[in-house]
């Protein structure tokens, strides 16, 4: 079966994601860091893939770029920061808070 490509609505979570900047830094008293979008990886045991609505924003430095970045020890990552899942919660959380302040003004 071909690879399915990305819906429109996909598409459109995935940018507003990554505009709400990445989660690490906004944790540590940076908000708003430019990020780029990191596909969790659920750990049930059934090698599920994430799909294109399980991701968090991360900037380069935590994502993959520095010995604090998630890919170079997802497992000292998790240690610190909480597990991928509790991540995309609240990443979700925010996105649904920054949804809300956008109607109201
Ligand atoms: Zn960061
Ligand atoms: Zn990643």
């Amino acid at each position: 079966m071909a690879k399915k490509s990305k819906t429109k609505d996909e598409k459109l979570h995935m940018r507003s994601v990554a505009e709400l900047g990445c989660i690490i830094c906004d944790k540590m008293g940076f908000p708003g860091s430019p990020a780029e979008l990191h596909h969790i990886i659920s750990n049930t045991g059934m090698g599920k893939k994430a799909t294109n609505y399980e991701v968090i924003p991360l900037c380069p430095h935590h994502h993959r770029n520095s010995e604090d970045s998630y890919h170079h020890s997802p497992k000292n990552f998790d240690d610190k920061w909480g597990s991928q899942e509790d991540l995309l919660k609240e990443t979700l959380e925010k996105k649904i808070m920054q949804e809300e302040l956008q109607r109201v003004f």
